[in-house]
């Protein structure tokens, strides 16, 4: 499918250090983005799908680097099914597992951790719920787990690794798990702050700094925070990347997002939400945590969302997250909500609103035009202007 979305007011590019892209126009072929800014009268002519977004702000789909995947489309924490969908209402394109501890009776001996990321990793590869896409598959680290238990995971296709619910007897006997992990490729993760299942121990910034995994999971605490002194002290002393969650301690949340600006480290700063979890299903949590770090730190709106896009794809080497020649074709139109007192998404965001979605794309595929089901109305009306396919891309009504 060939789509031309028009009329953009603003494009953000998913880049937080070149935050703007000039021009009106994203221009899609198949699952990628072919051309930002311009399109000739022959592309516009040749689409499957022309969008009008009505003056909107296009942003790249939302990447969620925090999400309790399971399988299929169903949280057994909240005994809810279709989160995920609802997840793209809120203009996340990409769910990224925080490592499937969530699956009842879960495995803890090397091989079932290992047999469960695998499992989980093959069941997203091809399945995309409401159009999202799932990046699962993340290995528990378990004593017993050695480099070639994750070579061969990584030659498998498993790309992630989380720390933090092992059956250790401290959290330093991570330390050689996290090694042999990063030296077989996999991206890892640790768990960060007070314990949030009975029986493991705090995560602070001594055990960060030994471990030096590739992401500290909700650094501002999961929901309990670390002591704000180690925040510096991570940031300054390692290169490991800040993940923010929704799900977790907004103080200290604003206080990374200022040091990381300070301390030139901005690079490494994303939003994730750590959800479904004990604190719910948010399908706008990631709309949330950037509208509270922009409105509440004064940083530019767009740094944040380009947090929550660009940061992460690069953080977890993904195709996505950035509107650009060759990039998945993974967009979202943003607007100011009907009826609020701003008069652009990024305004709007700024000011501490939800912003509004018009329309998600994904691999190259509108979901929906027009309404989410879960924001509020937009202020513009986006609309299919044209299309030559069999598809009604309005969201159901609920
Ligand atoms: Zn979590």
């Amino acid at each position: 499918m060939k789509i031309v979305v028009v009329n953009l007011g603003r494009i953000v590019s998913g880049n937080w250090r070149e935050p703007f892209m000039s021009g009106d126009t994203i221009v899609t072929n198949g699952d990628r983005i072919v051309r930002v800014g311009t399109a000739s009268a022959a592309e516009v002519e040749a689409a499957d799908v022309v969008i009008d977004a009505d003056g909107m702000t296009a942003i790249p789909g939302l990447i969620d680097s925090h999400v309790h995947i399971t399988f299929g489309d169903y949280t057994p924490r909240q005994r809810t099914v279709g989160y995920l969908e609802s997840y793209l209402h809120g203009g996340t394109t990409t769910a990224i597992s925080a490592s499937e501890v969530h699956v009842p009776g879960r495995p803890r001996d090397p091989e079932g951790v290992k047999a469960l990321a695998l499992a989980a990793q093959r069941c997203f590869a091809e399945y995309r719920p409401g159009g999202m896409r799932v990046i699962a598959g993340s290995v528990i680290l378990e004593p017993g787990l050695t480099l070639r238990d994750f070579e061969e995971l990584a030659a498998r296709g498993v790309t992630l690794a989380k720390a933090g619910f092992g059956a250790v007897k401290t959290a330093y006997d991570y330390v050689p798990l996290v090694e042999a992990a990063k030296a077989a490729g996999l991206i890892t993760t640790c768990h960060t702050g007070g314990s949030s299942i009975p029986g493991s121990g705090a995560i602070t910034g001594d055990h960060l700094l030994a471990m030096r995994p590739h992401v500290a999971f909700h650094i501002n605490g999961g929901p309990t925070a670390m002591p704000d002194a180690d925040f510096e002290r991570v940031i300054a002393e390692s290169d490991i990347a800040l993940q923010v969650c929704t799900a977790g301690n907004l103080r200290t949340t604003l206080l990374c997002a200022k040091l990381a600006d300070k301390l030139g480290a901005f690079d490494r700063f994303i939003i994730a939400t750590d959800t479904p979890t004990g604190s719910g299903v948010m399908p706008l949590g990631m709309l949330y945590t950037i509208a509270h770090c922009a409105s509440l730190t004064g940083l530019p709106a767009e740094r944040f969302i380009c947090a929550a896009s660009g940061s992460n794809a690069r953080v977890y080497k993904l195709d996505s997250g950035v509107l650009a020649p060759g990039k998945a074709a993974d967009i979202v139109l943003l607007d100011a909500p009907d009826g609020g007192t701003q008069s652009s998404a990024l305004a709007a965001i700024q000011h501490g609103d939800i912003a509004a979605i018009g329309a998600v794309i994904t691999a190259g595929v509108p979901r929906f035009v027009g309404r989410s089901r879960n924001t509020p109305a937009t202020m513009r009306k986006a609309r299919v202007v044209r299309s030559t396919v069999m598809q009604d891309f309005a969201a159901p009504a609920h």
